[in-house]
């Protein structure tokens, strides 16, 4: 029990006596200190208290009785075993030792075997209170540090977000909890401890026998999992659980670690809605619609089934939001999608691609019959205006359709397909619907190498300018030339304006173009006027986008006075169609030209549907009868008289006029009787490249002359 040697102080008067017992107590092994007297022996164990006492009962200063006394009265020496030596054998002094306090008493002659046993005795019954009063203070503060522990470690599982609930394994019942577990689940601890997690989820009991076995076996463990868990209101949360086993002894705790996800599953169904969902019309995206279209084509391809595909897009969607502005285009669009619901059956799908883009998925016994429904229903409803800020707007759709598997075997394809045959709708004149055909195809892909070509054409300078001259009636002379443009695509030689210019308009570059016809005309303007031509007007044809899309008049002006050109050497040709697309705009823009001094004529007049009188309005000098009019008005009594008109009523608005196509002296001599004052056409010449125009313009006059005779 003690692993020491055991410490003995021996008290006593006469060294005989002290002698005798250390010699008698070395043997065993005990460490002794002897003093004379009890005050040297009070000292001695203030000092150093020793495991027993032996003490002499009659000394001269202290006797025994009185250090025994001494001793036992004070709580640190009161432990230390005390045995009284004395030589009084007689009842009465043993028990005066022992009421002094002393543990037992020894008569002299002290025997050496019974010495032995008394100190072994004592020894042993001192180590083992020693050791049960340590040991106390022991447990007492083990107690007192594990209490403290134990209140950290609960403030701290209440501190927490996550709910944690301890199971016992065989009752499956909770044992232990925080206080997120009782305000996540609505029900107070003591409640709590009377249910277990079958009261919580929505799982049946066998199914969490299932899940803690599963745990306690090693398989369950750490693993996440969401659930729904029911609060005490019958609110279903969703959390998500850790769930891990602990052994406890020979009992087996499950802890579930759970945390409300609430807010993470709102923010997950947010930004699923902002992934998929177009804010404005609340319509699936293009991500979504792809993905639905996807999965829908799988589907038709088990079954065998068929799904058509429509491509739609607003016509001139543009228009509206550049001059209604975009909030009205915003609501233009909501509105739509309503009534493109309108137009659709439960199991159809729609989505907004973006812009003014939308797009169908129909899955019906005869998609192309319904494709066909669909697109009628919708083109009718958007008959009726649209009420939009107090204002009705009316607004058609250009409809594409493509069907699976006819046309195309991916979503990517159909809807590129649907979109190729909107676009053939819109190119037949919008508010229309058109069904894919391969031929489309064709026509799509031949059209997108003519837009690269004609970028290409625009780097490499591919394009050139003829000039095809007019002539003044009354005088037979050359008094100005049209610019025209012609390309010279590689590998196919000089191409028609009538195939070209279309497509630069639609692709935007025909900005670009013109800038560069009206460019090249002053530069040629400004070598005549140093060369035998001289002063040469010169007229381009300008397209309705450079009105819109670009700055004509800053580029204008720019040219003219780069080149020294005076204003009056150019002269723009605008179609009577661009000339009343965009009024306000164009007006002002005109205006400006003509104060510079340039010359306005209307191109091609009389295909437009603008009435004379309205012409009042533009600011033009001159009016070109169009060559459809010119063609057969010697055989053709209609043409003549709407030639004529335009002749009379061009001069009572003091505007000059001029036919085009003119390619026969019979022609000729008509518009000269009715007083037309210009004519350009085959018959003087056609466009010509610049030497060959320079070479007539030589000896012009007399051509002139010659053809006038
Ligand atoms: P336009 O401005 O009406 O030009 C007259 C067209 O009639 C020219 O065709 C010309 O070659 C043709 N023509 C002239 N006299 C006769 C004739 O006696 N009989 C017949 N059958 N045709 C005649 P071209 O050069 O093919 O140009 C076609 C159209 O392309 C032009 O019509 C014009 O609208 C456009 N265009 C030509 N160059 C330009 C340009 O630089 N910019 C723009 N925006 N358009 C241009
Ligand atoms: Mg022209
Ligand atoms: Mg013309």
């Amino acid at each position: 029990m003690r692993h020491r040697a055991a410490t003995i102080l021996i008290v006593d008067d006469q060294p005989v006596n002290r002698r005798l017992l250390e010699a008698l107590l070395a043997p065993e092994g005990y460490i002794t200190w002897s003093v004379a007297s009890g005050r040297e022996g009070l000292a001695r164990i203030a000092l150093e208290p020793p495991d027993l006492v032996l003490l002499d009962v009659m000394m001269p200063d202290m006797d025994g009785h009185t250090v025994a006394r001494l001793l036992k009265s004070n709580p640190v020496t009161s432990s230390i075993p005390i045995i009284m030596v004395t030589a009084m054998v007689d009842r009465q002094a043993r028990l005066a030792s022992l009421e002094a306090g002393a543990e037992d008493v020894l008569t002299l002659p002290v025997d050496r075997t019974e010495l032995w046993l008394r100190v072994r005795n004592l020894l042993r019954l001192k180590a083992l209170s020693d050791f049960q009063r340590n040991h106390g203070a022991i447990l007492e503060k083990e107690v007192r540090t594990r209490t403290a522990d134990l209140q950290r470690f609960r403030t701290a599982m209440d501190a927490t977000a996550d709910g944690i609930f301890l199971i016992d394994r065989a009752t499956l019942r909770f044992v232990e909890l925080n206080a997120t577990a009782c305000s996540l689940s609505g029900y107070t601890r003591e409640e709590l401890l009377r249910l277990g997690p079958g009261d919580l989820g929505s799982g049946e009991p066998d199914a969490v026998r299932v899940i803690v076995e599963d745990i306690v076996g090693g398989h369950g463990a750490h693993r996440l999992a969401d659930i729904l868990l029911r609060r005490k209101d019958g609110v279903m949360v969703p959390v998500e659980v850790t769930r891990s086993a602990h052994r406890f002894g020979d009992t087996w705790v499950v802890v579930a670690v759970v945390r409300d996800i609430t807010e993470r599953k709102k923010a997950e169904r947010r930004l699923h809605q902002m992934a998929h969902y177009d804010a404005l019309t609340g319509l699936p995206n293009r991500a979504l619609f792809y993905e639905v279209l996807r999965k829908t084509i799988v589907q038709a391809s088990d079954g065998r089934g068929q799904v058509a595909v429509l491509f739609i897009d607003l016509d001139h969607f543009k228009k509206v939001n550049d001059t209604l502005g975009h909030a009205v285009g915003d609501q233009l669009l909501v509105q739509f999608s309503d009534r493109l619901w309108g137009c659709l059956q439960l199991r159809d799908a729609v989505g907004r691609l973006g812009g003014d883009e939308f797009a169908v998925i129909l899955v019906r016994d005869d998609p192309q019959a319904g494709a066909v429904a669909v697109a009628h229903a919708l083109l009718e409803a958007l008959r009726q205006p649209f009420v939009l800020g107090g204002r009705s707007v009316v607004s058609t759709a250009s409809i594409g359709i493509s069907v699976y598997p006819n046309d195309a075997a991916t979503a990517e394809q159909l809807m590129q397909y649907a979109d190729t045959a909107m676009y053939q709708a819109k190119q037949g004149g919008r508010n229309a619907s058109r069904f894919f055909t391969p031929q489309m195809n064709a026509d799509a892909l031949t059209r997108l190498e003519l837009e690269m070509a004609l970028r290409q054409a625009l780097e490499h300078e591919e394009f050139e300018l003829h000039y095809q001259p007019k002539v003044e009636i009354a005088s037979g002379r050359v008094v100005g030339v049209e610019a025209l443009l012609r390309w010279n695509r590689p590998g196919h030689g000089v191409v028609s304006p009538a195939e070209f210019i279309p497509v630069l308009e639609d692709c935007g570059l025909i900005v670009r173009a013109g800038d560069w016809v009206i460019a090249a005309v002053c530069r040629q303007i400004r070598l005549w006027r140093t060369s035998p031509v001289g002063d040469l007007p010169v007229a381009v044809n300008i397209a309705q986008r450079q009105f819109v899309d670009g700055d004509l008049e800053a580029t204008i002006a720019g040219l003219l006075d780069h080149n020294g050109v005076p204003a009056h050497l150019l002269e723009l040709e605008l179609t009577e169609s661009s000339l009343m697309a965009n009024t306000a705009h164009t007006v002002s823009v005109l205006q400006g030209l003509r104060r510079r001094g340039l010359q306005i004529s209307v191109d091609d007049f009389g295909t437009g549907y603008s009435s004379l009188a309205y012409l009042r309005r533009f600011p033009v000098d001159k009016l070109k009868i169009d060559i459809d009019f010119i063609r057969d008005i010697t055989t053709r009594p209609d043409d003549a008289a709407i030639t004529l008109a335009i002749i009379g009523l061009a001069h009572s608005l003091k505007l000059e006029v001029i036919a085009e196509g003119v390619e026969t002296a019979a022609q000729l001599a008509f518009l000269r009787q009715q007083g037309c004052d210009q004519v350009q056409g085959y018959y003087f010449s056609r466009p010509l490249p610049l030497a060959a125009l320079e070479a007539l313009l030589h000896d012009g006059r007399g051509i002139a002359r010659l053809a006038l005779a």
